[in-house]
This record gives C-alpha cells, structure tokens and sequence, in this order.
C-alpha cells in the first residue's frame, strides 16, 4: 500500500511517498515559493536529491501536479501510474472540538475543517487549499484529515480551561487545544514498544522540542495535559515565539512603544524565544556555539528554555501522580545531548537519571537511563509522517 503524506503551508508543501507496513519511503520534497516563484526538490529513494528550480507553480495545484509527474517520471520516478497511490493523508493544523481523530475527508468534513479556520487563521487555509488541490487532481482517490490537534482531545475540562469568563469557552470556544499531537502520539507508542508494556499501563512524559517546542502528560495512551494552548504560542519558549508570558506585558510594551495587536503579537511570535534573548539566532545549534565562545545571552536562552522543560516535567508528573518515562524528540530532543542532561539534572529525587555515555547517542532510539533510575528517560526520533501514513491506511481500508 502506497500513502501520499501531504503537509501543505501557505507558501510550500512537503511530502512523502512511503509505504505503511513496510515503512519504506519512496520519495519526499517539497515546494515551496508557491505563488511566487515556485522552487521543487525531491529525493526518490536511493538516488540523489533533484533540485528544480523556476518551476511554474502560481498556486498549489501547479505544485501537487509537478510532485505527481515526479513521482510517475519514467527516469526518476518510484511508481508506474498514479493508480499506485492508494491513499492521500494530510496534515491538518486545527480541528477544534470537532476532531478527537483522523477522518476520512467527506464534503461535511471540509465545512468542518472550514468552520476551525479562525481558529488557526495562518495554517488552516493553506491545509484546506493543498486538499482540494489533491481532491481536483485525483478525484477517485481516498483522502485523510489528521490533525495536530485530535491526539489532545482526551485532555479533561481541568486541563483546558482557562479561568476567562466561562462564556468564552462556551460561546467562542476558547480552550487549551494543544498542538504536535501525530508526534506526541507517535513517540508515546513507540515508547510502549521500547518498555515492552501496553500503553494503557504507563504514565508519560512526552517532550517535543524543536524550533516549535512543547511538553505532554500522557495517562495511559491519552493526552491529559499539554504546554502549547489555544495557539502554538503557548507554553515553553521556542526558536521565536515566548511561550507563556504575563499577558500584562503586552498592554505595557503596547502602550510605552505605540505598538499596535499585530505589531505586538508579531514580536512575540517572530523575535522572541531564544532568538529574542540571545540575540543571536533561533537555531539551538548556533546558541550552543556561542554560549562556548562565552556569550552570556546566548547561554542564557538556552538555560531559559531548559529551565522551562524541567519545571513541566515536575509539574506533569505532579498531574498524573508519577510517571514510567520521559521522551525526548524533535531537533533538539533528538540531538541536543547537552540539552538533555541540563533538563534531567536535578530531577534525580524523582528517579530520572541518565547515562553521560547512551546520552551522547544523536536521532537514534535508545533508552538513556541511568543504571538505578526507577524513571527512563527514551530518546525518540518523532516521524508525523509514518503516523499520518498509519492512521490514512487504516481509514482507506
Ligand atoms: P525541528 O523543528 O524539530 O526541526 O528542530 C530544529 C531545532 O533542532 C533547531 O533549533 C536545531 O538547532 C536543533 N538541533 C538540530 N541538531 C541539534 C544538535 N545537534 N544539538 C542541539 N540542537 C539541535
């Protein structure tokens, strides 16, 4: 069974050709610079990166044509027709309340989809353009919804309230969502095949941390809780974006600056974070560099945005009355060795320790604990692709 994966932005579109049950990627690229210029790379399995540039692709439509002509090309191509894609799963930002899981995509499911857009104003639109693109270009073929959203679902109302006026949530649904679901969701059950029990039995702690970064207590195979909330700004500071703040400091910051809402909420979302502290860079690789060459702001950032993974890893565990494992994934989850021992020190009295030797092990699966640490700590590079690849292959069939 093949799986076309697709994740459409506003201006790009990645995917991946990959096989479900044998995991095999066929293909991947992307697109991007759609309505501009347009700009293709992709990868057919086993062969070089091919980069197209100038490729005609004034809207999505232009640029889903130019993957499936690759996909198909009689030199570079990985399948024989078109009829060999069985299935079509995209990525979906925001599925509100409607959508605790992935959905078959019905005429229905696309006003839904539709009627969540003000929720995610900058990702939902794009999602839904990249699915009619699909829907024109192959009208016969089964398409999937998975949304970043649904695996967070299972929170309880303690969790996703927010102490507003209980009108807000009724009215206009505003509620904790939680993003990063198909990646949580995914290392939480490899999780389970790394400790050899069922996930109903385990209490986890699912760390993604990347550019975009957050935390989630998983109860048995359910998200009870999670740091990012009604938007993808909540929760840790990222590469950009501030995460939680006193909202207090955007009437001040407001004010003192004549700044107005977008002017606000675009330093908060585009030159905050570790960028914004360090003044140096989003990218914890470069941070790392020049916290070594002695640039205090650079290693604070990064301290801040440690410091911040620690405290929701104590107060996770306080929710769910203990925990069996902590995960780390994502860019610097998978990579940042020194990341991971910054965030796990200390958190000895609670049975987290990890080994100095495993954890300097980079984007591979391991478990890292320490000999006596009654807590593991999981090292597990998250793959959305696969996940959303399962769950489409379920629903096709
Ligand atoms: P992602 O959003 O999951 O692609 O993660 C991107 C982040 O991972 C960037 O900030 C990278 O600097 C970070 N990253 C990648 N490799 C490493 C590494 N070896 N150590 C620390 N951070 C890393």
């Amino acid at each position: 069974m093949n799986i076309l994966v697709i994740n459409a932005g506003s201006s790009s579109l990645k995917y991946q050709l990959l096989n479900p049950e044998t995991q095999q990627v066929l293909a991947k690229g992307l697109c991007e610079r759609i309505g501009i210029d347009g700009k293709f790379t992709y990868k057919p399995d086993g062969k070089q990166a091919i980069k197209v540039a100038d490729v005609a692709m004034p809207t999505h439509s232009e640029a889903i044509k130019a993957v499936l002509d690759a996909l198909v090309d009689k030199d570079n191509g990985v399948i024989g027709s078109m009829a060999e894609i069985d299935a079509v799963g995209h990525r979906v930002v925001h599925g509100g309340e409607k959508f605790a899981k992935s959905v078959l995509i019905t005429d229905e499911v696309m006003a839904a989809i539709e009627e969540c857009n003000p929720l995610a104003p900058l990702h939902n639109p794009a999602n839904i353009i990249g699915i009619k693109a699909c829907q024109s270009l192959m009208p016969s073929t089964p398409m999937v919804a998975v949304f970043d959203t649904a695996f967070h679902q299972t929170m309880p109302d303690v969790a996703f309230t927010y102490a507003l006026p209980y009108e807000y949530y009724e009215n206009d649904k505003v509620r904790r969502y939680g993003f990063h679901g198909t990646s949580h969701k995914y290392v939480s059950q490899r999780a389970a095949a790394m400790l050899g029990k069922p996930i109903e039995e385990l209490k986890l702690i699912s760390c993604h941390l990347g550019n975009g970064s957050s935390v989630t207590a998983i109860d048995g195979g359910k998200s009870v809780d999670t740091s990012m909330g009604f938007t993808p700004l909540a929760g840790l500071p990222m590469g950009t974006r501030c995460g939680d703040i006193d909202a207090g400091i955007m009437e001040y910051l407001m004010n003192k600056y004549g700044m107005d809402i977008k002017e606000m909420l675009n330093v908060m979302n585009k030159k905050s974070g570790v960028l914004g502290v360090s003044g140096v860079s989003s990218d914890f690789r470069d941070l790392e560099a020049a916290g070594k060459e002695g640039n205090k702001r650079a290693a604070l950032a990064v301290e801040v945005f440690e410091y911040g993974v620690k405290k929701l890893i104590g107060s996770y565990a306080a929710a769910m009355g203990g925990v069996d494992a902590v995960i780390f994934t994502a860019g610097v989850g998978e990579n940042g060795g020194g990341n991971r021992a910054s965030i796990t020190s200390g958190l000895e009295f609670m049975g987290i320790k990890i080994d100095a030797e495993k954890n300097k092990v980079r984007g591979e699966e391991i478990d890292i604990s320490a000999e006596g640490a009654t807590v593991r700590t999981l090292v597990i590079p998250t793959n959305e692709e696969l996940m959303i690849a399962l769950d489409t292959a379920a629903l096709a069939k």
